[in-house]
Parts: structure tokens; sequence; C-alpha cells
């Protein structure tokens, strides 16, 4: 394959050679203790086994756009491979329980590669609370490229099941979903998309949980794909996004579609988030226990709380059926928009930011901004609370959270002191809920 992405007849002459002309095992090679048993995920994570040439205990950043030599050999040009990405797609595969994995310049651009493969007339199955950008992108296809897109309530299995059939060729999901937190039946959904059309890819965006709580593959999906500018690397200093798949064909088309556009991830953004996914199991089981002391003080406090690690999660059964924790982000109403307003504004250690996935906490009011590009007719029609505050928490000490949060709900109004601690004050008048709060 020369840069152009023209094949030029050296992969035909040279044996074993995948799509991108690499050499290489189409699957990573299993990194399992002599014992046979599977080493466990957390594991996996950190331990890496390279060829490096001076045994580098850190994959060295091979920041090259051109590699010398004659045909055949394993890099010619970045945009078709580069060995510091090709490390990191394999470690990604592992850890996904892919056969292959792709690594590109952002989420939205992993998303974009997928979608790619559908054509005028296609229809698409998605849900009714999606992310933004997935929103805007599935928009533009509707409007320019006449991809029919149908939004269904996805944790209604029915109603999904309206909307399938034997035209479907993508089932796009996420779990949970953001902000509503709504939680969606992978498998259930994989199914029956698979009945009404064999050929149906169901593509999952596993964002909000990361590979480390959740493997869509095992459930039915056939394309799992997420931002690694989140959970994956943790530290918001790159964007980046990754597919897994295991259907080899599929994996071409994507591969086809990366090299032809030159969306794949750069080399120094590949290694720093090698050096992210080391640490996901240590950063996610504290930012999701932090999560859950902070969904259970707002929820003890009369907040209507959503996070699926609470047992009110009208959908807790469902999503511990499929995933291994609850991840860390939760979103609560206030019932004022004004009130919302001023809490964000109040917390110090909460910074005001979209996205999440980082060390540090997060809060922020999604109608104002992720999901700002969504206009406010259909963030009505699909019942997002304009009042809801989305909190992503990071791996602070836990009762600074707490103290940061208390003193915003008291500056913001939203409490007042009263001889039992706190008393909610605007909470009250718009006859919602009882909110109580302890002193800080
Ligand atoms: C952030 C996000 C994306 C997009 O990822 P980028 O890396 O920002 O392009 C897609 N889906 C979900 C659920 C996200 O949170």
């Amino acid at each position: 394959m020369d840069p152009n992405g023209i094949p030029n007849g050296i992969g035909k002459a040279m044996k074993n050679l995948d799509l991108d002309g690499h050499d290489l095992p189409p699957s990573p090679t299993p990194s399992s203790p002599s014992t046979g048993r599977k080493y466990a995920l957390a594991t996996e994570l950190v331990y890496t086994e390279s060829n490096d040439q001076f045994n580098a205990s850190s994959t060295p950043i091979y920041q090259s756009a051109t590699f010398k030599g004659g045909p055949g050999q394993e890099y010619d040009y970045s945009r078709s491979g580069n060995p510091t990405r090709t490390h990191l797609e394999r470690h990604l595969a592992k850890i996904m329980n892919a056969n292959r994995a792709l690594v590109v310049s952002s989420g939205m651009g992993a998303c974009d590669v997928i979608t790619r493969i559908l054509k005028p007339g296609d229809e698409v199955v998605t849900g009714d609370d999606l992310y933004g950008g997935t929103n805007r992108l599935l928009t533009y296809l509707k409007e320019n490229n006449d991809i029919i897109v149908h939004h269904a309530d996805t944790t209604k299995l029915e109603s999904v099941k309206a909307v399938l059939s034997d035209k479907t060729t993508m089932v796009l999901l996420e779990t949970p979903t953001n902000p509503l937190i709504k939680v969606v039946d992978i498998s259930g959904i994989a199914a029956a998309a698979h009945a009404a059309n064999p050929a149906a890819i169901v593509a999952v965006d596993n964002t909000m949980l990361s590979p480390y709580l959740q493997n869509p593959l095992d459930l039915g999906a056939d394309v799992v794909y997420e931002s690694g500018t989140k959970y994956l690397s943790g530290h918001h200093d790159l964007m980046a996004g990754v597919i897994g798949i295991n259907n080899v064909a599929l994996g071409e088309k994507f591969y086809f579609m990366i090299n032809s556009t030159g969306c794949g991830l750069a080399p120094f953004d590949s290694w720093l988030l090698l050096r992210g996914i080391k640490t996901l199991a240590v950063r996610m089981e504290k930012q999701q226990a932090n999560a859950q002391a902070i969904a259970e003080y707002l929820e003890s406090h009369g907040f209507k709380v959503r996070f699926p690690g609470l047992k009110s999660h009208p959908q807790y059964a469902l999503h511990w059926s499929q995933a291994r924790g609850a991840g860390a982000v939760l979103s609560f109403e206030t019932g004022s928009v004004a009130l919302s307003e001023r809490i964000v504004e109040a917390t110090h250690l909460f910074g005001i930011s979209v996205s999440f996935g980082c060390v540090n906490s997060l809060i922020s009011m999604p109608c104002r901004m992720s999901h700002a590009s969504i206009d406010p007719a259909t963030r009505k029609e699909r019942s997002l609370p304009e009042d809801i505050i989305r909190l992503c928490v990071g791996i602070e000490d836990l009762t600074d959270l707490i103290d940061d949060l208390s003193q915003a709900l008291v500056r913001a109004g939203a409490v007042r002191l009263t001889e039992n601690g706190f008393e909610a004050l605007e909470l009250h008048e718009a006859g919602r809920t009882n909110v109580v709060v302890d002193e800080p």
C-alpha cells in the first residue's frame, strides 16, 4: 500500500501482510501467565511487551513521518502506520477484548470513521439522549448524505424494535447516556438488530465507562468506540478516539478510511495515551468510589440524582448485568435554572468545564455547555431538564469534595441554615423536593 492508499502490488507478493502492510498478527499477543490463566485487566493495563532494541521501559515516540527502506518493510509513512501508534493499538485491542483496535485523532473522529461506511438511503437507529457531537454529525449525514436517522428511547426495547427493519444498517448506542444517565440493554438491542437485519452493525460508544468497566463486544456489539480524551487518557492533555472490532473485514474498512483521510493518532499523542492507560484502573476505582459517595450525599438530602450506583436508578439491575461499575459521572436537578447556575459558579474544586474522565472534578450545566448544540425544542422533546447539573468526579479527597459542594449549595441559596442543619429554599418553593443539608 503506498501513502495514497493505492494497493501497490507488494502485498500480494508478501505473505501474511495485513492491509496496512504490516507483517504482524491481526490480534494482540496474549500476555497470559504460564499457568494459562488470563491476567486481570488491572495487570494488562500496565503490562506491555515490546521488542525495542534498547529494552526501553517506555515505548519510544517515533516522531517520524517517513521510514526509509524498500518494499515490504513494516512502516513507510506515518499516515499508514507508525510504530508508536501500532503499539498503542495492540495494547488497546487486548484491553477492549477486540481482535483489532484503531486509534484516531478524537472520539468524534472515531464516530466519523464508523459512520463513513453508510450509504445514501441507509437507516440508522440511535438514542434520544446522545452526546451533542454525535447528534450534530448524524444531523449532518441526514441533511447532506440522505441517511435516515431514527431517534428512539433506547431504554425501551419495544421502541427500538418499532424502528428496526431489514433496512437498518447501523445501530448506534451509548450507555449510560449523558447527562440523563439512561441505561441501554446492549445485548437485547444487538440481538433485535441482528434479527431484523443480520448485516446490521451495532456500534456502542463506551466513553462513559471505559473498557475497565464495560466491554460491549462481549455483549453482542460489532463495534465499540470511545473518546480516548476521557477516562483512557485521564488528564485532559490530549484528544484521541479508539475503535475496537472483532470482525476482520470491518476492521479493514475502518483502517482504509483512516489511511485515506489521515486521521490516525499522531505519535506523541499515541505515547501520551499509552501512559494514561497504565493508571486507568486506579483512577477509575477512586473516581467511582468518590462519585458513589457524592451521589448518596446528594440523594440523602432530597435532590433527584441520576447515577447507576444508586439503587433508586430505575435500571440499576440492567446496568450491573452488563457493567462492572457505575462510573464517575452523575447528574442532579435543583428545580431552577438560576439556582443551578449559582451552584455551578459557587464551587471551587469542581472546575466549570465540559468533558469528563479527568483526575480533576468538574461541574457543568449540559444545556448551556456540552449539549448546547441541540436546539431547545429538541432538548425539551427529549426531556432534558434545563436545570440539570452534571458532576464528573475526580480523584481528590472525598471530604474536600463534599465540603466544596455543601458550601456551594449554601452560597447559591439552595439551602439555609436552621437549628437542624440546612434547609432548602427555592426547592421548597418549587414544591419539588425537601432538601436539608448537614452542616459542612
Ligand atoms: C467526548 C465524547 C465523545 C467525543 O469525543 P472527543 O474526543 O471529544 O471527540 C463522544 N461520545 C461521548 C459519549 C463523549 O463523552
